[in-house]
């Protein structure tokens, strides 16, 4: 295709907005897909992602359109995720097309993702062509949101189209908007190969797939291509695009999206944002690259039957040769076992890869609480990383420690602003700007990324009825007064329970953390005292009273085959906890204890 005849697309939205279904109506209407094919949400894949109603890899389609001037122009369409966790694979996709549909529900505004999103398509160039979507919907007010688009982002929002995605309103106008405000790619076709990974997967037929963007020049099958970061070169096997099914064709030339499968062994071996080049007569100059999506947040994974491990780390080795972004390493513990110390991109990320695991792979999994990267920084110069409590070294080798703070976008209607200030203070927050617009105020706040990471999201729900929209960047590192907190039950530190506290907050943290293990501990032969402490020194105490009697003295001795019956059922009913010096801990309580309400 020659290059006038190309669009190359994403659609930005805030999640429910309506994204997926103009994608489908998109791709329904120029007949992409028979119509015995379709079914909602095409570009939704994973089983996951539909039941959540989130896109979690970017998906690709190429559209064939027959446009009011008489010409057929080739559309590709990006879909990229909408949630926070994924920003980084929306900023890379960004970086692959020339413009963007920003997707605003008119029933209910500009929201904080929308913000997030559409500055990540500004910071890429795009023209941007505003949709006001539902208008099929009573409360739809599209004067007032196209207002506020150009209030709050600062686009011209005078000629947004009005669309209604579920009743099919408005989309020829959407097709003829792309062609006609959306800019062609540029390329050259008789220069070197240069070409964009913008995405690899792993599928089970095909081996590992590579999405690319042509820049210059032709990729055709046989080719020998180098990738520059890794300087590994391969054979093409396969060159096709996504109809929204793979279909092998000859060639992509440039401004052209599709894919190409060249016996690639695993995910890993590709780098996201690398140039693909020919091996012989390539380009010397790479493109601009992307910087590589590090894992924020860490937990601890432990299969609640440890006779499961095995299966735990093939599952685990499985998604990770599919998600170049998660992490892991072998972890012991001498509370749980062995598992795995797990790196993801956020909290959305950790939950969809546990539930894959146990839905996938059906193995119940035992979650330690998350935690964020420290900075630690030792007396004598050295500087560590911090991924887990447990590894912490003597506060009296330590000089001080860093931890990562983030900067949060939340956009609430007014009745609700003073519960989310509240909550931000109580998460040490600092209020950077309140603004207006409408009667929804939009709040910045820089926050240590450790306070949100738990339980931030369920907390801002909860407090604002589901009203408010949160979305969030890593900002820096900053130096605070943190601490390990350690927990010992009957005197013996358990590692699983230790976390990384504010000094401030130590006491009330350790506090609640004793009476919640008092309740989720059952009760013993002996006394059990449940300390939380800060280098040896205790700051909150409770006692779990012993047993007043020994449970087989109910059987005075006399019926022997009861009393074995007893010690059998208290033996099963012992698997499920951990036992730890002479206690037995329940899984659950590894948990439940470090949730803060
Ligand atoms: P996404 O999260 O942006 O992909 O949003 P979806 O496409 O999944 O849509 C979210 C919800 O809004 C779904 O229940 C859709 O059926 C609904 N929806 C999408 N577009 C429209 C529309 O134009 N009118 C109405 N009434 N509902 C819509
Ligand atoms: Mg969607």
């Amino acid at each position: 295709t020659d290059l006038a005849h190309i669009r190359n697309f994403s659609i930005v939205a805030h999640i429910d907005h309506g994204k997926s279904t103009l994608a489908d109506r998109l791709i329904q209407s120029t007949n992409t897909v028979a119509e015995r094919d379709m079914k909602e949400q095409l570009l939704d894949s994973m089983d996951i992602e539909r039941e959540r109603g989130i896109t979690i890899k970017a998906n690709t389609v190429r559209i064939d359109y027959l446009a009011q001037d008489g010409e057929t122009y080739v559309l590709n369409l990006i879909d990229t995720p909408g949630h926070v966790d994924f920003a980084y694979e929306v900023s890379r996709s960004m970086r692959a097309v020339e413009g963007s549909l920003l997707v605003v529900d008119s029933t209910q505004g500009v929201e904080a993702q929308t913000l997030a999103n559409v500055y990540q398509a500004i910071d890429a160039d795009h023209e941007i062509v505003p949709v006001l979507n539902k208008i099929d919907l009573p409360a739809s007010d599209c004067d007032r949101v196209a207002e506020q688009i150009e209030d709050v982002i600062g686009i011209d929002a005078s000629d947004a189209i009005r669309v209604s995605a579920k009743s099919g309103i408005g989309i020829e106008d959407t097709l003829e908007a792309i062609v006609k405000r959306l800019p062609a790619p540029k390329g050259d076709r008789d220069a070197p190969l240069k070409a964009m990974l913008v995405d690899s997967w792993y599928d089970a037929y095909l081996g590992v797939v590579v999405l690319v963007r042509i820049m210059d020049g032709v990729l055709k099958k046989g080719q020998r291509i180098k990738m520059m970061q890794t300087n590994a070169v391969y054979p093409v096997d396969r060159v096709g695009v996504f109809r929204p099914a793979m279909t092998a064709i000859d060639e992509l030339g440039p401004g052209e999206i599709g894919f190409i499968t060249a016996s690639i062994k695993q995910v890993r071996d590709t780098k996201v944002g690398d140039t693909i080049t020919t091996d012989k007569k390539g380009v010397e100059t790479p493109l601009p690259g992307f910087k590589p999506s590090q894992p924020v947040v860490f937990c601890g994974l432990f299969p609640v039957d440890s006779a499961e491990f095995e299966d735990l780390r093939d599952a685990i080795e499985k998604l990770a040769l599919n998600d170049a972004s998660f992490s892991y390493e072998m972890e012991t513990s001498a509370a749980l076992g062995f598992g795995f110390r797990c790196g993801f991109l956020g909290l959305l990320h950790l939950e969809v890869i546990r539930d894959r695991i146990e839905r996938e792979y059906d193995i119940d999994l035992i979650t330690t609480a998350p935690s964020v990267i420290y900075h630690i920084f030792m007396r004598d110069g050295e500087k560590i990383d911090l991924h887990n409590p447990a590894d912490m070294p003597d506060p009296s080798t330590v000089d001080h420690i860093e931890e990562p703070r983030i900067k949060a976008t939340i956009m609430v209607p007014d009745e609700y602003l003073g519960d989310v200030l509240k909550l931000c203070q109580d998460r040490r927050g600092i209020q950077e700007d309140l603004t207006y617009a409408g009667s929804r105020a939009m709040v910045v706040y820089d926050l240590p990324l450790n306070e949100v990471v738990f339980d931030f999201y369920d907390r801002l729900k909860s407090v604002t009825k589901g009203y408010a929209s949160f979305d969030y960047q890593m900002k820096g590192y900053r130096t605070d007064n943190l601490v390990k907190m350690q927990v010992l039950v009957n005197d013996e530190p358990v590692d699983a329970l230790s976390t990384m506290v504010h000094r401030d907050r130590a006491e009330t943290r350790g506090r609640a953390m004793c009476e919640k293990l008092k309740d989720l501990i059952p009760r013993h032969m002996f006394k059990i005292p449940i300390q939380a402490a800060i280098g040896g020194k205790v700051i909150a105490r409770e006692t779990l009273s012993a047993l007043r009697k020994d449970v087989t003295a109910k059987c005075y001795g006399g019926d022997a085959t009861r009393k074995k019956k007893l010690l059998e059922k208290q033996k099963a009913g012992k698997k499920k906890m951990r036992q730890f010096g002479k206690v037995d801990i329940p899984q659950e309580a590894f948990i439940s204890a470090l949730k803060m309400d």
